[in-house]
Order: C-alpha cells, then sequence, then structure tokens
C-alpha cells in the first residue's frame, strides 16, 4: 500500500500542529513510520488519502460500534443542524438522551452530560470530593481516566507509549493527592486505605481495563473494591467511558453484577460526537450545582447535535435486543481465528478478551496488570502492526491497546482479517 498523500499531509499538519496531530496516540510514535490520513469511512472500512480501505479495529477508539457513518446517526445531527447547532439553553433532546441513558444503566437516577471522557472523570472526582469532604483519591497503575491533572500519574496506553507515566505540568501538590495502587491487587487497595484513614474520597477503576490493553478484573477484586469502599465511605467511580453501552445495556455494572456509586462514560454514548456524561443516585447527584454546593458546567455541554447523534446510538443500542450477544459472538470468532493461525506459526503470545474488547499481546505469561502488560515484546508488536496494515486491516498503533470490535465486521471481514494474520505472522 501507499502512503505519499499521507505522508504530505503528516508533513503540513506538523508545522502547525504540534507532533501533526491533535491527540499524541494518533502519531505513530511508538511503530514508527507516518499517520495514516483519513477521507472517509463507512460500516467497518476506512478510506484514507490515497485510496487504500482498510478494515477499521480502532473505531474511533470505541464509539463507532455500530459502524462508521451509522445511518441513524448520519440522519439525526444532519437534521438537527438545521434547527441551530447551539444555543446555551436548555432543549428536550437532553432529557430525553438523560432519560434513556438512565433506563439502560442500573443503579443511577441522574446524569449530567459534558464534553468528553476526560471531563466525565475528572467531574466525577470533583463530586466524589465534595461529597465525602475528602482530598484523596485511589487510581490504578495502567487505567486511564482522561487527561486531566489528577490521573496523569501512570496512566496507560497514551502516556505509557511515550514514557512518560507522570507528565510535567502536574504539580506535586495534586500528585500527592492521588493514591497510585496495583490493578487486580486488592491487599495493595486495602494497605493504602489503611495508611490514609478518613482521607480517601474516591476509588476511580476501569472496571474492565482497556487501556494497557483488555485486562479483566480478577475473580473477587471489584467485589472487594466495593467491600472496601462501603466500609470506609469511600465512593466507588466506575470509568465505563470504554465499557458502558459496550459490553451490555448497562455496562459493566450489568454485565458484572456490580454497582458503582459514580459512573462516567463517553466514547459509545456520544455517537462520534464529543460527548461525556457522569452518573450516579440521586442523593450524589444533587450535590452538583445549580442544586447543591460542587460547581461544574459547560458552555457546549448536551449540544444539540451531539445529544442528537448521542440519543440515535443509545435508542439503535437499546432497540436491539441482540446486539451484544452478537458483538460477542463476532469477536470470539476472531479470537478463534487468532489463537488458530498464532500457535500455527508459533507465535508468543497471550489474548485477553471481554465482549467485544480484544488484545493481543506478545508475552507467554498472563496480562493482569501494568507490569506485565509492560512485558510484551514491542518490535514484534511493531512488525505486526505495519504487516497488518499492509494487509488492510487497520488496529492501535500501540501495544497497549484494545480492539474495539464493530457489529458493521461481517464473518467475512474476520476471515480476512485471520488469514491476513496468518501471513504476517509467518514474518514475526
Ligand atoms: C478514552 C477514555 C477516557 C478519556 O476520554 P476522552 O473522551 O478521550 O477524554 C477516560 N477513561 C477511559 C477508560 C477511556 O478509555
Amino acid at each position: 500500500m501507499l502512503y505519499q498523500r499521507s505522508s504530505q499531509l503528516f508533513a503540513e499538519a506538523e508545522k502547525v500542529i504540534p507532533g501533526g496531530v491533535n491527540s499524541p496516540v494518533r502519531a505513530f510514535k511508538s511503530v514508527g513510520g507516518t499517520p495514516i490520513f483519513v477521507k472517509q469511512a463507512k460500516g467497518a472500512y476506512l478510506y484514507d488519502e490515497d485510496g487504500n480501505r482498510l478494515i477499521d479495529y480502532i473505531n474511533s477508539w470505541g464509539p463507532m460500534i455500530l459502524g462508521h457513518a451509522f445511518e441513524p446517526v448520519v440522519q439525526a445531527v444532519t437534521e438537527r443542524a438545521k434547527l441551530g447547532t447551539s444555543f446555551g439553553m436548555p432543549t428536550e433532546l437532553e432529557t430525553q438522551i438523560a432519560a434513556l441513558a438512565v433506563s439502560m444503566v442500573p443503579n443511577i437516577d441522574k446524569i449530567r452530560f459534558v464534553n468528553s471522557g476526560t471531563e466525565a472523570c475528572m467531574s466525577a472526582v470533583r463530586l466524589a470530593r465534595g461529597f465525602t469532604k475528602r482530598d484523596k483519591i485511589i487510581k490504578f497503575a495502567g487505567c486511564y481516566h482522561g487527561h486531566s491533572d489528577s490521573f496523569l500519574i501512570q496512566a496507560g496506553s497514551g502516556a505509557m507509549t511515550f514514557g512518560t507515566p507522570n507528565s510535567p505540568g502536574v504539580t506535586a501538590g495534586t500528585a500527592k493527592d492521588t493514591l497510585l495502587a496495583k490493578y487486580n491487587d486488592l491487599e495493595n487497595v486495602r494497605s493504602l486505605i489503611e495508611a490514609n484513614p478518613n482521607e480517601i474520597a474516591a476509588i476511580i477503576v476501569e472496571p474492565i481495563a482497556g487501556n494497557m490493553g483488555c485486562v479483566p478484573p480478577t475473580k473477587g477484586f471489584l467485589e472487594g473494591l466495593r467491600q472496601l469502599c462501603t466500609e470506609n465511605g469511600i465512593l466507588l467511580i466506575f470509568d465505563e467511558v470504554m465499557t458502558g453501552f459496550r459490553l451490555a445495556k448497562g455496562g459493566a455494572q450489568e454485565l458484572l453484577n456490580i454497582n458503582a456509586d459514580i459512573v462516567c462514560f463517553g466514547k459509545v454514548i456520544g455517537g462520534g460526537l464529543p460527548v461525556g456524561a457522569f452518573a450516579a443516585r440521586a442523593e450524589i447527584m444533587n450535590y452538583l450545582a445549580p442544586l447543591g454546593p460542587v460547581y461544574q458546567a459547560g458552555t457546549l455541554s448536551g449540544n444539540p447535535l451531539a445529544m442528537a447523534a448521542g440519543l440515535a446510538m443509545l435508542e439503535s443500542l437499546n432497540n436491539d435486543a441482540a446486539i451484544f450477544k452478537r458483538l460477542e459472538e463476532k469477536t470470539a470468532y476472531l479470537e478463534t481465528g487468532i489463537h488458530k493461525v498464532l500457535q500455527a506459526n508459533n507465535v508468543v503470545y497471550t489474548i485477553n478478551r471481554v465482549g467485544s474488547m480484544i488484545s493481543v499481546h506478545f508475552d507467554a505469561s498472563p496480562v493482569i496488570d501494568l507490569q506485565t502488560a509492560a512485558k510484551g515484546d514491542n518490535d514484534t508488536f511493531k512488525k505486526f502492526f505495519h504487516g497488518l496494515v499492509q494487509e488492510g486491516i487497520y488496529i492501535a498503533p500501540s501495544a497497549y491497546e484494545t480492539w474495539f470490535i464493530t457489529d458493521a465486521l461481517s464473518y467475512e471481514d474476520l476471515d480476512f482479517t485471520i488469514n491476513a494474520i496468518d501471513k504476517v505472522s509467518k514474518t514475526l
């Protein structure tokens, strides 16, 4: 495949945009080469500026769960745009999507919409601090909760790819209120709580981690967190920006049957427009301005185009009883196929998967946290990534990312992908 025009466009971009990109993981830093510029996409396929077609396994890092240019979303946005694109005043649409989200997700009474997953997590933590009147939070190494200051401490994929676990610009004062724990290590959490009695406002966790590859919680881990939180007056925040509306209608809370106190959303909830949200029971949500003392706001929050896209997406998921089963089956089929060809070619690997989140790690030992995820062989990954691009398959340009399966993928696409992986595996 040729990448002449993408290379030219990247060179132009680098002159006026730092690193040529508006979000670092797009830059191909960890795999080398120049990023592919997209012209358009439809269903499971990307079409780049050089005229190549790629089967897409990133899907905008999750949102396009029903495929690119999904008709109901395109129609909703197009129709809505004609009526005005922003008012800074309430619209009926906001109540409609809020009511639908509250009906789909267990254990939440009210939801507030923001513009990104970052904003959702940042606001959720402020709310938890205000509600509990405590300052500290516990986060897990390798979990990503967006790029706000409190979370840029061993933040997983993006930050990890660049070898900067802690970003300059985060003050020591902010960093000291974020306590770092090991994913899937309950004893570690227990000792942090004991060392900081009555000081911890919240534990924030990706219930199924997706930013160090896909790392499922080990048996009892989330149940243990739930219990520790309840016993110690700590709020449990599930960051479901990735898992929400992807693993089940009600996200990981429903799938795993564990209730969080505050839940964060992003990605799928916006149908491909910039949307995030956080939600909780009324007692907690009523602590937010204008009802309560915790301030949180946004000029474009609840934007009509974004809400129209999100509503069309959630309605489509809610009305399709078989959608999550279908996604699970397609991803399981892909997993089985990848196992077969990697084994046949004697590749050393581990595959992790939960529902439609899957990751391939080039190391034989189980991947259960950041440390074990980091053991994957990055040179092999680079070859794997570029080999797949040559075959017309696009996965994330980083070894620490989950693949996001879309329902737009056909079984022919999956077979094509498995064959491509077979071919590329022979070169590793
Ligand atoms: C993507 C992601 C975020 C950040 O969302 P943005 O919309 O990129 O700000 C937060 N948490 C998790 C788990 C994510 O995967």
